[in-house]
């Protein structure tokens, strides 16, 4: 049998990354029917728009769907190609495990933090109001019928958090630990500053916890996070946030583990899911048989547990872990010096992986 998978090579260096990850999974054995689609960049030039119905209809269909980078089109009317399909799909939990592999450039021993981001409200709801607007001078007002003042040339973001959304993130982030095997749950906010918005994310994670006796459960500030994650990358496990400072913690624990270039990640909702990596389409890179394509590997070892095919997503995990602790094919990002002649391009770390595989 084929897994029916929708595939997006996306724009910038997501053809190049796209096409090693799919040239791993399939030597890994297991039979794929790709059904490929545009979004971004190549979308609006084929269709005249960045989120064709069709490709949100081959989601849909398929459930499943291996994501390279999209660019959003200055002007095409989204400000966010990738929110819009998170949004339209309702893939409200964003998975970005960030584990150190042995000889990633990175200083640290040992790291295993798993990224549960809230994915469909906070500040991404993209609810905004210039200074100039009617709307933004009726908040104003609004605010100044409550009691208090803002100055009267403010803009506005609103960051919107729900009991709802904030109930089923927690219980994602639960039932991952419990499945995978994870002693703690924490817990991530600005409380003591937002008390409404993340308050209510705080309280409603800690009463899901009671859930969870098995599972420790913590809280933190976001900022203090940040400074343990990098003091102390070995001391946590999951950890659940919501959108923005998910955002920023993944970047932050993409650092941690060697680079962009190692970090996976997936959007998953109920019955979909899109397996994307941390990075952009980085441009500069395009077309240079130069970025490292190992996210997009990695996502594809996520895909595999994802549809219960543990031996190939093992047999190709290991693979990708051989070869970057060997240090021979593998791109500049890699390396001590950014410009060490040794550093192979993205197509030979496919071939480097692929060998590995049949080692
Ligand atoms: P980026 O992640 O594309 O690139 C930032 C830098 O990170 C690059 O210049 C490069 O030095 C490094 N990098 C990224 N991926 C790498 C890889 N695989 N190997 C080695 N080095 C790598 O971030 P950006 O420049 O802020 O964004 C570029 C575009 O990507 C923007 O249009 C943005 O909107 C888009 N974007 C898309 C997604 C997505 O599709 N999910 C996510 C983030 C950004």
């Amino acid at each position: 049998m084929a897994y029916s998978v929708t595939f997006i090579p996306g724009d910038g260096i997501g053809p190049e990354v796209t096409d090693a990850a799919r040239k791993v999974l399939e030597a890994t054995g297991v039979k794929f029917d790709w059904d490929l689609a545009f979004a971004g960049d190549q979308a609006q030039d084929r269709y005249g728009t960045p989120l064709p119905d069709y490709l949100l209809n081959s989601i849909r269909k398929n459930q499943i769907a291996l994501k390279g980078p999209v660019t959003t089109p200055i002007g095409s009317g989204f400000r966010s190609v990738n929110v819009a399909i998170r949004k339209a799909l309702d893939l409200y939990v964003c998975l970005r495990p960030c584990k150190l592999y042995l000889g990633a450039p990175s200083p640290y021993k040992a790291v295993d933090v798993v990224i549960v981001r809230e994915n469909s409200e906070d500040l991404y709801m993209g609810i905004e109001y210039a200074q100039w607007t009617i709307q933004a001078s009726r908040l104003i007002r609004f605010i100044e019928d409550c009691g208090d003042k803002v100055r009267p040339d403010s803009s506005f973001s609103i960051k919107a958090i729900s009991t709802s959304a904030s109930q089923r993130i927690a219980k994602y982030a639960f039932e991952y630990a419990r499945a995978n095997k994870r002693k703690k749950v924490c817990a991530i906010h600005k409380a003591n500053i937002l008390k409404a918005t993340d308050g209510l994310f705080m309280s409603t994670c800690s009463e899901v916890a009671k859930s969870y006796p098995d599972i420790n459960f913590e809280t933190h500030i976001v900022d203090s996070i940040c400074s343990q994650l990098v003091r102390h990358p070995e001391k946590h496990d999951v950890l659940v946030l919501p959108n923005l400072y998910g955002d920023i913690v993944s970047e932050l624990c993409a650092g941690i583990i060697g680079g962009l270039g190692l970090a996976p990640g997936a959007n998953i909702g109920d019955k979909i899911a899109v397996f994307e990596p941390t990075h952009g389409s980085a441009p500069n890179y395009a077309g240079k048989n130069k970025v490292n394509p190992m996210a997009m590997m990695l996502c594809g070892v996520l895909m595999l547990r994802h549809l219960g095919e543990k031996d190939a997503a093992d047999t190709l995990e290991d693979a990708i872990a051989k070869v970057i602790a060997q240090g021979k094919f593998v791109t500049y990002d890699m390396k001590a010096d950014r410009d060490d002649p040794t550093a192979v391009g993205t197509a030979e770390v496919a071939e480097a992986v692929i060998k590995k595989m049949k080692e």
